[in-house]
């Protein structure tokens, strides 16, 4: 392919650290798993960046050149400074595309971004997941039929405290009868955002072919394009 999309996963990486059964899952730490599949889709550079790093591995030259950054928290999120997720947000708004993983829609870039509560219904009870397509030939679901089956998967419910979405391209249904709106886009300033639901850490959803694709067709869909940060704003002279 033609394009390069610089691709930074952001992981805090710290349940495979502490947990026995997530370590088993993703030896290597979900980020690689998801890293893996971006550099299989092709047209990516990927890189990782963990919390433990220095500036959580987000300097402001990692975040200039990177054109989609994905995210992940769960356990840590008051870890994440606020210097850096304000330096996240300004990047988001001059352009930068945003993946935002499941538990970290209660993460503090995507509060910051969305302003509202980010809350949720959840269960860990092996419900089998369904995620269905309600955008059809929407970019992100390119290549993929009109649902996806997760056969074992944490439960997240309605209802979601977030904006209404600009789109809303995935509906999952769980075998407990609730339903998730699990795939849903945002602009912010120049910033494409996709959050995507799936990833529970003790499942194994970013080994699943169809979820990485989703991952993969997300970050080709909100890279930024060639006028995305070329914006001029204040005074300004009549044409
Ligand atoms: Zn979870």
């Amino acid at each position: 392919m033609e394009s390069n999309i610089r691709v930074t996963v952001w992981h805090e990486f710290r349940h495979e650290k502490t947990n026995a059964k997530v370590k088993a899952i993703y030896p290597d730490g979900m980020h690689n798993a998801i890293a893996t599949g971006l550099r299989a889709a092709g047209g990516m550079t990927v890189r990782t960046a963990t919390l433990d790093e220095p500036e959580h591995g987000l300097s402001a030259e990692v975040l200039d050149n990177t054109d989609v950054l994905t995210w992940w928290g769960h356990m840590t999120h008051h870890e994440v400074r606020d210097d850096i997720v304000e330096r996240v947000r300004q990047r988001v708004w001059a352009g930068m595309g945003l993946v935002v993983l499941h538990s970290a829609h209660f993460s503090k870039i995507f509060k910051a971004l969305m302003g509202t509560s980010c809350d949720l219904k959840w269960r860990e009870a092996d419900d089998r997941e369904i995620i269905w397509f309600t955008a059809p030939g929407h970019p992100i679901v390119q290549g993929l039929s009109d649902h996806i089956i997760i056969p074992r998967e944490e439960m997240y419910g309605e209802h979601f405290d977030i904006p209404e979405p600009d789109e809303t391209v995935l509906i999952s249904s769980f075998s407990g009868g609730e339903v998730f709106r699990s795939g849903v886009t945002y602009r912010r300033g120049a910033g494409k955002i996709f959050y995507f639901r799936p990833g529970h850490e003790t499942y194994p959803a970013y080994h699943q072919k169809e979820v990485l694709q989703i991952i993969a067709n997300a970050a080709r869909w909100a890279a930024p394009t060639a006028n995305s940060a070329k914006q001029t704003y204040g005074n300004r002279k009549p044409l």
